[in-house]
Formats: structure tokens, C-alpha cells, sequence
């Protein structure tokens, strides 16, 4: 069901999708939104042992249609450098499909939420990161992307260069 790339040359190593995803220190979320039009809505995420998430507010636009259709799709940009004199970019791109499966056990959420914490502030220590999971912890919903399908494109020039 899933597509192959059409420009083969240009397609990452699942390493370098891993890498990409590492690195990374955000994402667009794209989802079945409201009537009929796809959301897609930047957010923070970890990933971390092949396994992705993000956390959030357990309302809104984006945890109703998670709710109505778990399908989902998620894109992170690596590199967008513009060269102008090509009128291009030498980008650098992972995009993956799967299904959003919302964390209900307290242990799980933990885990997922320190992960996210160690990404976002890794020279915090282990008591602060408590604490502020501690605090946060009741008003947050996790979602973990289970990952079905991955490809990561970068540019020609890229591939050319190496
Ligand atoms: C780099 C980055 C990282 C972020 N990280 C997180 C994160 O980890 N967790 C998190 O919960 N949120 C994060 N946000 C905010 C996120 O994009 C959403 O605004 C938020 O999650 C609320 O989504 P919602 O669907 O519940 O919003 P709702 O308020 O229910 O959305 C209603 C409508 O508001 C509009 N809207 C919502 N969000 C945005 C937006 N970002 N820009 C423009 N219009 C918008 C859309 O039209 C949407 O249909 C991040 C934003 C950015 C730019």
C-alpha cells in the first residue's frame, strides 16, 4: 500500500532516517482533520529506539482526530539550505506513516515524557525532570507513532557530493 520512492538515488538509509529523526527538534503531524481536510500541526517529539512521541493538550483539534482515525503521518525537515544561484535547495527530509496510539499506562507516559525531557534538556537532572513531570503530568496526553512506513529524500547535489 505504502509507495516507493520514484527517485531511488535519493533515498536515505534507514540509518540516516534514524540520524534525521534524532536530530530533529520538531515535526509536522499530519491527520484526517475536520471535515474532510487534513490537519497538519507542528509539534516537539523523541524518538528514541525506533519508537516516536509527542505529548500534548488532551483536547483539541489535533487529539479529536487522532481519536476519530489513528492514521497518521509525520514529516521532519533536516536541512532546507536554499542555494540561490540553482534556484533549489540541497534539502533533507524523513517522512513516516503509522498509527497514533494514545499512552493510558502511567508507567509508559512516564517514560515517554522523561524521554521527550532528556531530548529537550539534556543537561537537566534527573530531580528536575521529576518535578516538572510531577507538575505537568495530569494536564498532559502522550501519543506514541507506531511507525508502519519510513522514507527519508535528500537532495541530488547531496547524494552527488558524497
Ligand atoms: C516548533 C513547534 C513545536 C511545538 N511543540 C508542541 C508540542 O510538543 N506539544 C504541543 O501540544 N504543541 C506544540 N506546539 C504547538 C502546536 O503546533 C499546536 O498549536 C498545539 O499542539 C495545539 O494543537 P491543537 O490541534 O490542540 O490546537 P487547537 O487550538 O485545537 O486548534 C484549533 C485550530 O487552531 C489553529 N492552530 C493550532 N495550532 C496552530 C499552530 N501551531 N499554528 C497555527 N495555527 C494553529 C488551527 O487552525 C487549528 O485547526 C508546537 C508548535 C511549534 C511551532
Amino acid at each position: 500500500m505504502f509507495r516507493d520512492m520514484r527517485r531511488k538515488r535519493q533515498l536515505l538509509s534507514p540509518e540516516a532516517c534514524a540520524a534525521v529523526l534524532e536530530q530533529g527538534t520538531s515535526g509536522v503531524l499530519a491527520v484526517n482533520g475536520d471535515g474532510g481536510f487534513p490537519y497538519a500541526v507542528p509539534l516537539s517529539y523523541v524518538y528514541e529506539g525506533g519508537r516516536l512521541w509527542l505529548h500534548c493538550a488532551k483536547e483539541g483539534h489535533k487529539m479529536d482526530a487522532i481519536r476519530r482515525d489513528p492514521k497518521v503521518s509525520f514529516c521532519v525537515v533536516d536541512q532546507d539550505q536554499i542555494v540561490p544561484e540553482e534556484y533549489t535547495t540541497y534539502f533533507r527530509s524523513v517522512i513516516l506513516f503509522g498509527t497514533a496510539r494514545i499512552l493510558e499506562d502511567e508507567d509508559e507516559v512516564r517514560a515517554a515524557i522523561d524521554a521527550l525531557a532528556r531530548k529537550y534538556h539534556p543537561a537537566g537532572t534527573q530531580e528536575h525532570r521529576q518535578a516538572a513531570i510531577d507538575r505537568e503530568l495530569p494536564l498532559l496526553c502522550v501519543v506514541e507513532l507506531q511507525i508502519e512506513h519510513m522514507t527519508g529524500k535528500e537532495a541530488i547535489e547531496l547524494v552527488r557530493g558524497k
